[in-house]
């Protein structure tokens, strides 16, 4: 009774909308106008120093959803050319959401995993090559002097006094600065292009810094690491890559990218033809943040158990909180690649879920606030039995089976003492179905000494069953869902929320941390049908009127369940998803 999430890969050519042909967009047309075929190379670069989100999402499936649809090649490369922040961990985790989100770098001829890190010594050979043709130099400016001389968006900047330096002093330096005779900060090497370009990112940028860090593939082998403006576009060309797409924060970096791969391939170090950068708007989830520094300050702080804790858009939360792969794939379709500035309502992440669920999804019955309902003309040791269809479109799928008791447990909205206007649900004198099983009359009720109900009863009425000659001559309005008391399974429910209650919790210079949303993780003690006792880790069920649950890939055990809610129904903030 588990749903099926297991997909073919021939899916994923269309990354998402299964079957449908691949929407178009503005890179799609530019590489359609090129006449790129089966050359196509493209890569996803992450920097290994946090775990993916759902914003790394719109690029994977851009970059390998391309690979895939036009027949080329994704590479799966490491951007780890920074030290300090980086580690193993990250690499590990970010390997496999990638195949988790159903793509794979891996193919029959090639391996098509790289790091950035195994370019150090290139890299060095371009910079030296730089130096020697009189395209760089080494500036022994102090950092806050390199500043001040980059000017401003409305002033030019300055020469440093050592921008004329000779090629071989530049060398000699570069060499001892690689040899780890100079401290940190003392000199950097910069490209030699022009200080008073109106674009800051042409005004003699920094290529290579000292930094006397560990790094967590190549030790302690280098003491001179490269920036990303300089590695980015080597090891592109290196990979043969023909398609860099980046965010738009690239765009002004765009004249660098292509200066030093002209440089470089003047040079005879590149072979043409070059990579070409194209820019695209990076997603924007409202009611969350996705920079990796707050995110992992949300963790070290406390405020969420873990990087894949439920309500994290990490790709290993969402996966905890029960998103599919598909549903992802299918939510980075629907929201397309533009270069308009995008801000996505979660809603529309949560309604690809639903698409993909509620096909697949197995239904089940979970009482999530149980109060108990006892059936007074029930002798307490019969035991009906009933069913109900795992999925109403699939009979195929065959049936639940389940059994109505004495007592049973239902929701404490399920009952009002004073019904409000429109409530067809049970209240004193009131009947209801109780879903695939019987008609009842609600008798009486029972409350503690503070006034809050403590059981429900009621009378079954006579030849009511579900399917049975009789049942329709009872015409009821409320139809509500149960679990017997004796029957059913005790399971932890973890109901979820967003994270944060403003939807740009980090724009404008607000604390994103003022925002937290108190009540985005809350643990019911819920009582589910017997056969969930059968759920596996990871399995997705719809529990009627309540929304899509997936069995906690961590904590589920058959003898301790533990589920957590995906998704709603429907959209609670736009309508009431109990009938
Ligand atoms: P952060 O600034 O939080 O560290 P990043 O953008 O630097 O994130 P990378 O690991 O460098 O993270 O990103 C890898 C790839 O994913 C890059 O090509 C980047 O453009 C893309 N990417 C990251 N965030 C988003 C986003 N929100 N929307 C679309 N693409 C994104
Ligand atoms: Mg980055």
């Amino acid at each position: 009774m588990s749903s099926n999430t297991s997909e073919p890969r021939t899916d994923l050519a269309h990354h998402g909308a299964e079957g449908a042909p691949p929407v178009s967009n503005f890179i799609r047309q530019a590489i359609d106008a090129a006449g790129v075929t089966s050359a196509l190379r493209t890569r996803f670069p992450p920097e290994p120093n946090g775990y993916l989100h759902i914003g790394h999402a719109k690029s994977i499936c851009l970059n390998f959803g391309l690979a895939l649809d036009y027949g080329g090649r994704c590479n799966m490369r490491f951007d780890d050319t920074n030290p300090v922040k980086e580690d193993q961990e990250y690499v590990d985790s970010i390997l496999d959401s990638v195949r988790w989100l159903g793509f794979d770098w891996v193919t029959p001829d090639e391996t098509n995993l790289y790091y950035a890190s195994d370019y150090f010594e290139t890299f060095y050979q371009c910079a030296e090559h730089l130096i020697a043709a009189g395209h760089a130099y080494v500036d022994s400016q102090s950092a806050d002097e390199i500043r001040q001389g980059r000017g401003t968006l409305t002033e030019p900047g300055t020469d440093s006094v050592w921008r004329n330096r000779p090629a071989d002093e530049s060398l000699s330096l570069l060499r001892e600065m690689r040899a780890g005779k100079h401290p940190e900060g003392a000199h950097v090497l910069r490209a030699r292009i022009d200080m008073r370009s109106p674009n800051l990112n042409l005004r003699d940028p920094i290529l290579y810094r000292v930094r006397f860090a560990h790094h967590h593939r190549t030790g302690d082998a280098w003491c001179l690491y490269p920036m990303y403006d300089f590695a980015h576009p080597i090891s592109d060309a290196l990979e043969h890559i023909t398609h860099s797409l980046c965010t738009l924060e690239f765009e002004d970096h765009r004249p660098l990218y292509d200066w030093l791969l002209e440089r470089l391939a003047e040079g005879g170090l590149l072979t043409r033809p070059l990579p070409r950068q194209i820019e695209f708007a990076r997603l924007n989830l409202a009611h969350t943040v996705t920079s990796k520094r707050k995110l992992q300050e949300l963790v070290k702080s406390g405020t969420v158990d873990a990087w894949d804790d439920p309500r994290m858009p990490t790709l290993v939360g969402l996966r905890r909180r029960g998103f599919t792969p598909a549903s992802i794939r299918l939510f980075c379709e629907r929201i397309g690649v533009s270069k308009a500035h995008q801000w996505v309502e979660p809603a529309v992440l949560d309604q690809a879920l639903r698409d993909d669920l509620d096909d697949k999804a197995a239904r089940a019955t979970a009482v999530l606030d149980p109060l108990k309902l006892e059936l007074v003309n029930w002798p307490a040791e019969t035991e009906e039995p009933c069913t109900a269809p795992i999925h109403p479109h699939h009979p195929e799928r065959g049936l639940r089976h389940f059994a109505l008791t004495r007592e049973l447990w239902i929701e404490r909205d399920d009952f009002a003492i004073v019904p409000p206007k429109g409530f067809f649900r049970l209240s004193p004198g009131n009947r209801v179905r109780l879903r695939y099983g019987v008609v009842i009359e609600c008798t009486g009720h029972e409350t503690d000494a503070q006034g809050r109900v403590t059981r429900v009863l009621a009378t079954v009425l006579p030849d009511s069953k579900s399917g049975t000659p009789g049942a329709d001559q009872y015409k009821v309005k409320g139809n509500i869902h149960w679990v017997s008391a004796t029957q059913g399974i005790e399971a932890e429910v973890r109901m979820y929320d967003r994270l944060f209650t403003d939807p740009n919790p980090d724009s404008g210079g607000k604390n994103y941390l003022d925002s937290l949303n108190p009540s985005a993780k809350r643990v019911l003690k819920a009582f589910v049908e017997p056969s969930l006792g059968q759920a596996q880790a990871e399995d997705r069920f719809q529990f009627e009127r309540h929304g899509y649950f997936v069995a906690d890939r961590i904590d589920h055990r058959a003898d301790r369940p533990v589920f957590n809610l995906a998704v709603t129904l429907k959209d609670s903030r736009g309508g009431n998803p109990k009938g």
